[in-house]
């Protein structure tokens, strides 16, 4: 049985991404460019004001200097007027610099008039003016390929004039749960009768990701759904079915897909919860079967999953950040599995402390509803104790309070 780190690598062996296609900009957002991003012209694309003021001569401005106003240059416009010695324009922010001039006097430096200024503050050369291609120079490769595009990357593209982006293609995911106890969310909820919580949850975290979802719905336990939905899964760039696979299951699951024609690359990883955890590949697509525990499925989406999904779209960060926290109980367990512990997080003292946030047991959803990130305990050992040093893989995004 593979560790979480192998598992993890025979999966990251078979995540390849998937061609690429042109989208919107607006589109854009979490995809990864498959293009260099060259500049097709410098910017500033000239030399422009950074304050509303005037556009002077510095060698002018000595003394209490008193210089004539000889035109005004609104943000936008080019003007050829020409600052002659003895003269100001009047300039808004980034307008083009007038011929002449070789600095910018803000308005609150300035006493001006209508057809007379007052320069007060010493000026000098160059302030207050941005020059032609310091941000950005003509042919640079701004953006180069296989980068995550951000709102920064969509702002210097959409500056640079264009509306699309090439891009490495979404994977499109399909999703199906299994088993006779399941009813779809939505439906009266009956004793003895489990929502399909999973096929939601699951859902909502690969859109999240950035892919393609295809809801596959239930596949009650038999052979001929099972066969029915599970063609058209295979069909799909990456195919994760949940429940059916744990020890004590009819094993329908990996016994369909097999002959279905999948390959198993691992059945079972060596962690706590979501051991049944199986992986195999199928013409180049990826099949993830994870247990049917809505709290494994979860974990093991994030820890397998979900960094799967993010290399096929040509991410290379795709691990979620883990920090080091400081265990505030003691805590045992099986030696030589991992144990995913849900945690919540709070920082006192310059130091991330770690809490349980309650009660372990795999069917409780409520601790990971709780929990601010998932401590790793390592295989090896079997008992930690309070002020321990554990690893904590954080599971959203804004997890750490600030010390109050
Ligand atoms: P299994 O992996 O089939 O042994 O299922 C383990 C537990 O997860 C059982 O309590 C199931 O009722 C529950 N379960 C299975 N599938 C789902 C699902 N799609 N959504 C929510 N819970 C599920
Ligand atoms: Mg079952």
């Amino acid at each position: 049985m593979p560790t979480l780190e192998e598992a993890r690598r025979l999966i990251l062996d078979h995540s390849k991404t998937l061609g690429t296609e042109a989208v919107e900009l607006v589109e854009s957002l979490g995809l990864v460019t498959a293009e260099d991003i060259v500049a097709p012209f410098e910017m500033p694309v000239c030399d422009n004001s950074a304050m509303d003021g005037f556009a002077v001569r510095v060698a002018d401005c000595t003394g209490a200097a008193r210089l004539r106003i000889v035109g005004f240059i609104p943000a936008g416009a080019t003007s050829t007027v020409q600052v002659g010695p003895g003269c100001a324009v009047r300039i808004m922010t980034g307008a083009q610099i007038p011929p002449g001039a070789d600095a910018v006097v803000p308005f609150e430096e300035a006493e001006g008039g209508e057809e007379y200024v007052r320069i007060q503050a010493p000026v000098r050369v160059s302030q207050h003016i941005r020059f032609a291609g310091t941000d950005v120079r003509r042919d640079e490769v701004v953006i180069p390929s296989g980068s995550v595009i951000r709102a920064p990357e969509i702002n210097i593209m959409a500056s640079f004039g264009r509306s699309r982006v090439l891009v490495f293609r979404r994977p499109k995911v399909a999703i199906l749960s299994t088993g006779d106890e399941l009813i779809a969310a939505g439906e009266p909820v009956l004793a003895g009768k489990v929502v399909d919580s999973n096929g939601v949850s699951l859902a909502a975290s690969v859109k999240g990701c950035g892919a393609t979802v295809e809801r596959l719905g239930i596949a009650p336990d038999t052979r001929a759904s099972h066969v029915a939905k599970m063609t058209i899964g295979l069909q799909a760039d990456i195919f994760i079915t949940s429940a059916g696979v744990s020890v004590g299951d009819r094993d329908l699951v990996r016994e369909v897909l097999a002959e279905l024609g999948m390959t198993q690359v691992f059945y079972g990883v060596d962690v706590k919860p979501g051991g049944p955890t199986t992986f195999g590949v199928k013409d180049g697509r990826m099949i993830f079967c994870l247990p049917g525990n809505p709290v494994a499925s979860m974990i093991i989406f994030d820890e397998l999953v979900r960094p799967a999904i993010l290399k096929t779209m040509g991410y290379k960060r795709i691990l979620r950040p883990r920090v080091r926290a400081v265990l505030q109980e003691d805590v045992s367990k099986k030696p030589g599995t991992i144990k995913f512990m849900r945690v919540r997080l709070e920082s006192r003292g310059g130091k991330l402390l770690a809490f349980s946030s309650g009660d372990q047991t795999t069917g409780m959803l409520k601790t990971l509803i709780r929990a601010d990130g998932i401590a790793l305990l390592p295989a090896e050992l079997s008992s930690f104790s309070a002020g321990d040093e554990v690893d904590v893989r954080l599971i959203s995004n804004n997890t750490i309070m600030l010390e109050s």
